[in-house]
């Protein structure tokens, strides 16, 4: 039996672990014994609901979409892989790979792409169907636990620091810097030479600074919104000597920290959104045109990468030895995973194991 876990009542955290029969693989796709899944926060907002952006989740939904396992059987016709081979599932499950959003790399936008965890059972389970053109192969040489949270986080801030073009000796500011996503956007940016300024609540401190930034600073010690966020702004400035970011990545999901993060901006910086804001629509704070003319600045976003990010994120981590800080949590743990992630509690990435 293949045991999952199914969110039990979309717009709580509550879940549980079920029991259903194990799937059979259609041509063209391989069947997966799963061995771990990232829980990323992206998951916590599809089982609260909190996307104004996305329709509800339907109940019964298995979440996830950072997981890592092996190929135990072949579809009909299925050449690409063979068995015993170690692959990864992303956020996309799949893309239709000859549209035009595929054909620019915007796999993660296909309209007929599927999105693992949400409509489509994800990683939060033992056994899994995938597309064998879609999975990515995972290196040996890693960690398979930790690659599992490379599938989103990994993938997704290598990807925003590729096409944000840094170059060596930039300042990168990131802000959720010792969240899931942030953890790793550090590593990253260190990786590809940058110089980073991390951002989060006091009690990372330690954590963003042993994982390669140069300068740590605690938000919640300057005015949020009052000032228009210039405390802050005037502190990155100084410690990026006068340039401010040239990079901004904005890795937390949270609206008061878009609020800011225009203005930590340098001439000619870009500002990254990367973390999904949870609520409603709000419009990006202190971002206006003429601003904007005046320092050239430049915004763009990012939905997680392709397949070709997929294969560059592995293969820096393997080159540079980057390491997902995670716990290791039993297959029955995710309400509480998901409580300790609304309480801010959880260093770097809770991987679930599902063997
Ligand atoms: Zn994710
Ligand atoms: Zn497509």
């Amino acid at each position: 039996m293949n045991r999952a876990i199914v969110y039990t009542n979309p717009g709580t955290i509550e879940t549980e672990v079920i029991e259903k029969p194990i799937e059979e693989p259609a041509p063209g796709e391989v069947l997966l014994r799963l061995h771990y899944s990232g829980v990323c926060h992206t998951d916590y907002g599809i089982c609260t609901n909190v996307f104004a952006t996305l329709p509800p989740t339907p109940k019964g939904q298995i979440g996830g979409h950072e997981g890592v396992g092996e190929v135990i059987k072949l579809g009909p016709g299925t050449t690409s892989l063979k068995l015993g081979d170690l692959v990864g599932v992303k956020w996309s499950a799949s893309a239709c790979l000859s549209c035009g959003n595929c054909l620019e790399g915007g796999e993660t936008t296909c309209p007929a792409g599927t999105i693992s965890g949400f409509m489509t059972p994800g990683t939060f389970q033992q056994y899994c169907l995938a597309p064998a053109n879609y999975v990515t192969p995972i290196p040996r040489s890693l960690d398979p636990a930790g690659a599992a949270a490379l599938m989103c986080g990994g993938i997704t801030v290598y990807t925003a620091l590729k096409r944000a073009e840094v170059k060596h000796g930039q300042w990168v500011v990131v802000l959720g810097a010792g969240g899931g996503l942030g953890h790793l956007a550090i590593q990253y940016a260190v990786a590809l030479g940058t110089r980073v300024v991390a951002l989060d609540v006091g009690a990372k401190e330690e954590f963003c600074l042993g994982l390669g930034a140069r300068a740590f600073v605690d938000f919640t010690k300057f005015a949020g919104e009052e000032d228009g966020g210039e405390q802050l702004a005037a502190r990155v400035k100084e410690l990026t000597g006068g340039a401010g970011a040239k990079v901004v990545l904005a890795c937390s999901s949270s609206n008061k920290s878009y609020a800011q993060a225009v203005g930590l901006l340098g001439f000619r910086g870009t500002l990254v959104c990367i973390g999904v804001p949870e609520g409603g629509p709000e419009p990006i704070g202190g971002a206006n045109a003429g601003d904007m003319i005046t320092r050239e600045l430049k915004i763009f976003a990012l939905k997680s990468g392709n397949r070709a990010d997929a294969k560059e994120c592995l293969d820096i981590a393997t080159a540079a030895g980057i390491k997902t800080r995670y716990e290791l949590r039993p297959i029955d743990s995710l309400t509480q995973v998901f409580k300790d992630m609304e309480e801010g509690k959880i260093n770097g990435r809770v991987v679930l194991d599902l063997r």
